[in-house]
């Protein structure tokens, strides 16, 4: 049997930390080491195994997302796993999802205890990933499932993974649609299939928004009694802060603090502000329940984009990658609609 093709990419993170002189974990371990350490890759799979960093994924930016999804993009190959850390993985899995339009698994995945721990997760999560890329079914829906993120032998839609705890084992959950599939002893046992809908419209409208330029996006959460400062700094200092877009953490269904909406309505008409809901398990927001100047139905009116169902953290990647692509209001409105 001719065994799948699979490159492993390797950006850094705790999976590819070791203990420095001092027992403080460093980022150190690259490609080959990671592959070294799971034996029982090389009967699954042809493993082409290439370091591309050594950073922690707390340091990682969109651009290096951006190069990694054309270097992925140009592989020949028949799946590609990323490693990397932890923290960022729920968005730079999200932004490969929004670049890329391939018909092989692209899976993320990474670890939550270090090498020198006891059971450390590293080799069998990666292990997992090669298993779940050289499944016929998943190989079968690639193109539906999209990017994949693979943690503690669940498969998980890059639009729906979260971080759920910082230090946890079990820290990666899909709290709005569970999991695709299940790892279960060496059998991938399929679960759901992502709602695809919304991703196709984004890829669409995007283009090819590799070629753009950097755009900060502010991601402010909105807690009780938030006065607004930072809403009125960013209108005051639009021009030297340099961000181009805001996303709103927003309380409920959409609503902001009653004090502060005159200065959502403010912002919303020099920047593309986006709600998007605060609420642990995500959005969709509400539309059309709540009046009042805070309310979702003012809010709206005012102009600022709804985020659906998309988490603060992934709204905010889509509204980077949408200005990148030098996409303006209307057409950000339309993506994010999508969304619910
Ligand atoms: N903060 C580091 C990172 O995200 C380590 C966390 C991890 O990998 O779990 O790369």
């Amino acid at each position: 049997m001719i065994k799948p093709r699979i490159n492993i990419l390797a950006l850094g993170g705790t999976i590819a930390t070791r203990p420095d002189a001092s027992g403080a974990m460093q980022m150190g371990l690259g490609a080959d080491d990671l592959v070294a350490a799971v034996p029982e890759l090389a009967a699954l799979a042809d493993i082409t195994a290439e370091t591309v960093s050594k950073v922690g994924s707390h340091s990682l930016g969109f651009d290096q997302i951006h190069a990694l999804a054309v270097r992925i993009a140009g592989l020949d190959t028949d799946g590609v796993i990323v490693t990397q850390g932890t923290d960022t993985l729920e968005e730079t899995a999200f932004l490969l999802d929004l670049l890329l339009v391939r018909d092989i698994p692209v899976i993320v995945t990474a670890a939550m205890r270090n090498p020198a721990l006891t059971s450390p997760d590293g080799p069998g999560n990666l292990l997992a990933a090669v298993r779940v890329a050289c499944d016929p079914w998943i190989r079968a829906h690639a193109r539906v499932l999209g990017v994949m993120a693979v943690m503690l032998d669940e498969v998980y839609a890059a639009a729906d993974v979260v971080k759920a705890h910082p230090t946890r084992l079990n820290a990666f959950a899909a709290p709005q649609s569970g999991p695709l599939a299940a790892l279960v002893e060496d059998r991938i046992v399929p679960l759901s299939r992502p709602v695809r809908e919304p991703i196709t419209l984004a890829q669409a409208r995007l283009g090819d928004a590799s070629h753009g330029k950097a755009q900060p996006v502010a991601l402010l959460w909105l807690g009780l009694d938030e006065p607004g400062f930072l809403v009125q700094a960013l209108l005051d200092g639009r021009d030297h802060l340099g961000y181009r877009g805001v996303v709103l953490g927003a309380m409920g269904g959409g609503h902001v603090p009653e004090r502060m909406a005159p200065l959502a309505t403010r912002l919303a008409e020099v920047l593309p502000v986006v709600m998007s809901a605060r609420a642990g398990a995500g959005g969709p927001l509400l539309r059309q329940t709540y009046g009042g100047p805070s309310s979702e139905i003012a809010l709206r009116k005012a102009g600022l984009i709804w985020g659906g169902r998309l988490q603060p953290l992934k709204a905010r990647v889509l509204l980077e990658t949408c200005l990148r692509a030098g996409l303006g209001r209307a057409a950000i409105a339309e993506v994010f609609d999508a969304f619910g």
